[in-house]
Parts: structure tokens; C-alpha cells; sequence
């Protein structure tokens, strides 16, 4: 049985891709940093084949030191995926010093830990697949998102340089660059952006988890072995 960790994996678009990953038959470790309840409703959920880390993708120690304790448990990570992120909105101008390290650490460098804490078993076995989840506006920008869209579009130069790599070893890297979807981090923009946003939408509605975790599914999948360095946009057609 493949085993998938899914890093932010309880909520959200993590949630979806824990549940698509499961579905198909994987063994998924859904990590998660703060969220206990929704950790133990998940795991009670789906009962088997699931199992809840929590780690701050962004402490080299504790990525480390939780990646070796999954792959002794579970034995050795076939697919990851780098979902945890944080935002962190306001004007360049007006962001103070820690949001701007948080952001870039959590988004940025919990992605590159995670991968690098993967890679040994991968390179092993000659298998694996990674997929980041990047987002649009690390394509296109975002005013008030400065740090956020940095963090973003470094994962994009973080996944082609990685996947040139380790293709030798058949391991994949690819990257997916949601545009609006549907989760906490955006229920709170006012109805006004909203409507502003969905009129830049061709598809004419937002984004689900599912419609992310669903290319996630076909990445992790043998249909996509020979692809790899892409960055997959799942945005309804606004970029
Ligand atoms: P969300 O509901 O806020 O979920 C974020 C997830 O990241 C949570 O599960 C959270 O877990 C986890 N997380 C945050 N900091 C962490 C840390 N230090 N260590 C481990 N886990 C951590 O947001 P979402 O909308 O589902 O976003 C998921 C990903 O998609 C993010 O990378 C986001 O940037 C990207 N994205 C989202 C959109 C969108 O429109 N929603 C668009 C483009 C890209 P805890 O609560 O336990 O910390």
C-alpha cells in the first residue's frame, strides 16, 4: 500500500486531498500544526488507513524528527504533498518583520524541509511524487499580498529546479496553482472583492477543495509518469 503524507492535511483543500488520496487507496498521513479537533474527527471519520501528524512544517527539527517516526510506523513516504500555508495580507508598507518570516518560513520553507525529508526513501526506491501547491497569484501578483505571492512563486522556481533533480531517480515534482477555492482562508474576503473576482472567473464560479484534490489524485497517480516540473493552474480559467 503507497503512503501519502498531506501536510495541512485536516482542513480545507488539505481535507480534500487527504479524502482523494484515501479514497484511491492510499495509507494518508494528514498533518496538521493547531487543529486537534479537526484532526480527531477526520481520524475517526475515515477510520482506517488514516493517521494525523501533528508538526510545524516550518521547524527543521521537528519536520525531520516526524517524517522518520511516520516512515518507521508506516514505512516510506511514496507521495507528499506540500499543502500547509498561511497568508499574510496587508500592505508591504505595513507588514511588520514577523509576518514576513512567518509567511515565507510556513509556505516556503516547510515545503522545501518537508521534500528534503522525503527524498532519501524516495531516491531509495527509485519512486515518488511530489506536488506543491502553489497558487495564481505567485503567477500573477496580488497587491496587499506582497510577502504571500513571494512565497508562492518561490515554490514555483522550488518545484522545476527540484524535479530537474531527481527525474533521473523517477521521481516526479509538480506544482498546482489554485486560483479562488472555497476554505477558511478565504471566507472572510468581503462580498464586494468577491464579486469583483468572480467576474475575472470564466468558469463563472469558485473553486472547491475537490477540484484541487482531484489533479492532486491524478499527480500521485501511474497515469502521470511522465510528467513532471509543470505547473498545473485549477482556476477556473481567470489566468
Ligand atoms: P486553510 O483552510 O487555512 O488551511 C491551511 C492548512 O495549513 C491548515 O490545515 C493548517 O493546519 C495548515 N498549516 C498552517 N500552518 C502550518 C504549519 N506551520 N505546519 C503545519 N501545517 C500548517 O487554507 P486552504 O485554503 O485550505 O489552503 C491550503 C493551501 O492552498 C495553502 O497553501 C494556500 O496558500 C493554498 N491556496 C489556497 C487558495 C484559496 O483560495 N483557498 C488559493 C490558492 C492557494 P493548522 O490549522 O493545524 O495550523
Amino acid at each position: 500500500m503507497k503512503v501519502a503524507l498531506v501536510t495541512g492535511g485536516v482542513k480545507g483543500i488539505g481535507e480534500a486531498i487527504t479524502r482523494a488520496l484515501w479514497q484511491r487507496g492510499f495509507m494518508v498521513v494528514a498533518n496538521y500544526s493547531k487543529s486537534d479537533e479537526d484532526a480527531a474527527k477526520l481520524e475517526s471519520l475515515l477510520n482506517e488507513r488514516i493517521s494525523c501528524a501533528k508538526f510545524d512544517v516550518s521547524d527543521y527539527q521537528q519536520v525531520t524528527a516526524s517524517i522518520q517516526e511516520i516512515e518507521s510506523k508506516f514505512g516510506a513516504i511514496d507521495v507528499l504533498v506540500n499543502n500547509a500555508g498561511i497568508t499574510a495580507d496587508d500592505l508591504l508598507i505595513k507588514l511588520s518583520k514577523d509576518k514576513i518570516e512567518r509567511v515565507i518560513q510556513v509556505n516556503l520553507l516547510g515545503a522545501i524541509f518537508c521534500s528534503q525529508a522525503v527524498l532519501k526513501g524516495m531516491i531509495k526506491r527509485r519512486w515518488g511524487r511530489i506536488v506543491n501547491i502553489s497558487s495564481v497569484v505567485g503567477e500573477i501578483g496580488n497587491p496587499g499580498q506582497t510577502a504571500y505571492c513571494a512565497s508562492k512563486a518561490g515554490l514555483i522556481g522550488f518545484t522545476k529546479a527540484l524535479a530537474k533533480e531527481v527525474g533521473s531517480r523517477n521521481i516526479t515534482v509538480n506544482c498546482i496553482t489554485p486560483g479562488f477555492i472555497q476554505s477558511d482562508m478565504t471566507q472572510n474576503l468581503s462580498e464586494t472583492l468577491k464579486e469583483s473576482m468572480l467576474k475575472n472567473i470564466p468558469l463563472g464560479r469558485f473553486g472547491s477543495g475537490q477540484d484541487v484534490a482531484e489533479v492532486v489524485a491524478f499527480l500521485a497517480s501511474d497515469a502521470a509518469e511522465y510528467l513532471t516540473g509543470a505547473t498545473i493552474p485549477v482556476n477556473g480559467g481567470m489566468h
